[in-house]
């Protein structure tokens, strides 16, 4: 765990890699600097820690936040590079015109790896339960798989953009 000069105080848990863990902010200041280090709304940050919290509290391991706003250009270099990332005008990453972001991404957990066996797909499963009990969407409207699990599946979001903004 690694903290920022500056931010002595901050109790959220930050790992090597520069991933976030999701928990439940220990100050409203914690709140914020999540909100400002992810560059997601108010609404999105808190139901991402609560995601975090009940499946921490449900037995899991700890969730961790990968990716949260990004500049257009950011996500034109993703779809590039051939990640799954909408075009900026649909994508809930992307910050344009003072928006903030309204989706974020998780890391894959340690331990499950991605979707494609019984037994991941079924933590899975359980994330995107957890998430959808949030009022979260899972995978961002991607395709879903007949395992249940979505193409996109480290992905959450608000809803689509076009009932967003
Ligand atoms: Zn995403």
């Amino acid at each position: 765990m690694v903290r920022r000069k500056g931010s002595k105080r901050m109790s959220l848990k930050r790992w090597l890699d520069g991933s976030m863990v999701l928990e439940n902010p220990a100050s409203h200041a914690d709140f914020c600097e999540f909100v400002a280090e992810w560059q997601v709304t108010e609404t999105l940050a808190a139901k991402a820690m609560a995601l975090g919290c009940r499946f921490t509290e449900g037995g899991g391991f700890a969730l961790r936040i990968i990716s949260g706003g990004r500049t257009c250009e950011q996500q034109n270099r993703l779809r590039a590079a051939g990640r799954p990332a909408a075009s900026c005008a649909r994508s809930t990453h992307v910050l344009e015109g003072g928006r903030l972001a309204t989706g974020f991404d998780i890391a894959t957990p340690t331990g499950v790896g991605p979707p494609g066996s019984p037994s991941a797909d079924l933590v899975w499963r359980t994330i995107g339960a957890l998430a959808q009990l949030e009022g979260l969407r899972w995978g961002g409207g991607s395709d879903i798989l007949v395992s249940g699990v979505p193409t996109d599946p480290n992905h959450f979001d608000l809803g689509p953009r076009e009932v967003t903004g």
